[in-house]
């Protein structure tokens, strides 16, 4: 079976799921599959997709490059996803004050976070708890010398893109 037939058997069941369970049935399928959502402008609401599309109502996906980095991100920050496709960067991102959104402290601050939602392509509070994590985890001090080069000159593009060469390394 190749990713097509696998795609479409997945399509036939979540049409029968829909119909029997409702939209809950589909967030369980999404979870057990570990499949990627994303707001769906039909729905309004963050759903399952598959084949580019929403797996609850059909309406075409286009997922800009910059929710699959954010989503890599997190999963890297290991936060977990939870059924509407957010991740929890509660306790996640512990910078102290410096990282203004997500206060690790509070609970009732906002830490659940849509891949479209989260800023790790565009803003340095985000960015760096990954560059501290990447430094702890890093065997061969070496590894990170592009990025610390990119770093000290400030350049934000450039030390995303090797961060994000450095995660898919791993
Ligand atoms: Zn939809």
């Amino acid at each position: 079976m190749n990713n097509d037939e696998l795609n479409k058997a997945i399509e036939t069941v979540a049409n029968e799921i829909l119909t029997k369970k409702g939209t809950s049935g589909i967030y369980d399928l999404a979870e057990m599959l570990e499949l990627d959502c994303a707001k769906c402008k039909q729905c309004e609401v963050a759903t399952p997709m598959i084949n580019g599309e929403c797996l609850i109502c059909g309406t075409p996906f286009t997922v800009p490059n910059r929710w699959e980095n954010n989503r890599i991100f997190a999963q890297f920050m290991e936060a977990e996803m939870n059924k509407g496709g957010e991740f929890d960067m509660f306790g996640c991102m512990d910078m102290g004050d410096t990282f203004a959104d997500i206060d690790c402290e509070d609970e009732n601050a906002q830490h659940f976070f849509l891949p479209e939602e989260m800023r790790f392509d565009t803003d340095w509070n985000w960015f760096m708890p990954v560059v501290a994590k990447l430094s702890t985890q890093s065997e061969e001090p070496e590894e990170l010398d592009e990025l610390r080069a990119y770093l000290l000159s400030g350049y934000f593009t450039g030390a995303f893109d090797e961060a994000l060469e450095l995660i898919n390394n791993k």
